[in-house]
């Protein structure tokens, strides 16, 4: 598999960093992933305008312009013998001798990947996936795509444990989001979706759900969604670049609503269906 890493393109047996680089010592970077269907990247804008606010809230400098962006993700893209594809770029503050403090003058480190997309699968589709609930214990920037993702992955793996895909997160009595999805429900026929603040991440899927089903005149309100309202809730949807739309039909190990993908699932997963580039 040839990668990206610092201008270069190289096979990934040959892509090496210093222990020192500040993304392997302090997780401090950002990162992000644009699923590519047909070699055709899908929403790349708003890919990019998300890695910048990510940058921002790190306050780190962005290594490249969109333009030099879109061209490396060709190319890489280009290089790789499938179609769709799920790349995976990441920016880290460098390589400094350990501090906590910003070093002066020290360029960024970006790597850049391409692996075959994962998509859900047709039993995922029919039958709806499993999540558990928990807790969100993580930072208060969660609206930013930092590789620092121990919380994430603690959180996920109490989904595995449990034999289900994801674990749904709840704050202070609301629903946030999941440990690599954001979460919508669906209320007397309305779409619902949590305000995309600093608690969970501007997911690129769920702005996209939010426009088909604004263009397809399906009922959307986006606010805070309390814990009770989403344990009775009629529908419940995770998005994703890699589950598109997911209904839930299971939580903590009980059926979920009618403990089958709901009509307003229906027709959004046919909608993102038509949306997707072909
Ligand atoms: N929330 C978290 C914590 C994530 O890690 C992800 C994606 O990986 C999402 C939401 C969904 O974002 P997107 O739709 O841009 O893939």
């Amino acid at each position: 598999m040839i990668v990206h890493l610092n201008g270069h393109f190289l096979p990934i047996e040959d892509a090496k960093i210093s222990v020192l680089d500040r993304g392997f010592i302090f997780g401090d970077g950002v990162y992000e992933f644009v699923p590519v269907y047909r070699r055709q990247p899908f929403r790349l804008p708003q890919h990019l305008a998300r890695l910048q606010h990510s940058l921002d809230g790190i306050r780190l400098a962005n290594p490249h312009t969109e333009t030099e962006w879109a061209s490396i993700i060709d190319e890489l893209v280009a290089k790789q013998p499938f179609d769709d594809q799920g790349v995976y770029f990441q920016v880290t503050r460098g390589v400094a001798k350990r501090d906590h403090t910003f070093p002066p003058g020290v360029p960024a480190t970006v790597f850049m990947m391409s692996n075959p997309l994962a998509m859900p699968s047709a039993e995922q589709i029919e039958k709806g996936v499993a999540v558990v609930s928990a807790e969100d214990n993580r930072w208060r920037r969660c609206d930013l795509k930092t590789i620092s993702l121990v919380g994430n992955v603690l959180m996920r793996q109490l989904a595995a444990d449990a034999g289900a895909v994801e674990t749904v997160m709840f704050r202070d009595g609301h629903l946030t989001e999941a440990s690599a999805s954001n979460v919508l429900v669906v209320i007397d026929g309305t779409i619902v979706a949590p305000p995309k603040d600093n608690l969970i991440l501007p997911g690129i899927t769920y702005g996209a759900v939010y426009e088909f089903a604004r263009d397809a005149g399906l009922p959307f309100e986006i606010r805070p969604v309390t814990r009770a309202k989403a344990f009775v809730a009629d529908e419940m949807w995770l998005t994703s670049s890699t589950k598109e739309v997911l209904a839930v039909t299971s939580m903590d190990g009980r059926p979920f609503a009618s403990g089958a993908p709901g009509p307003m699932f229906r027709k959004m997963h046919a909608l993102f269906q038509a949306h997707k580039p072909r």
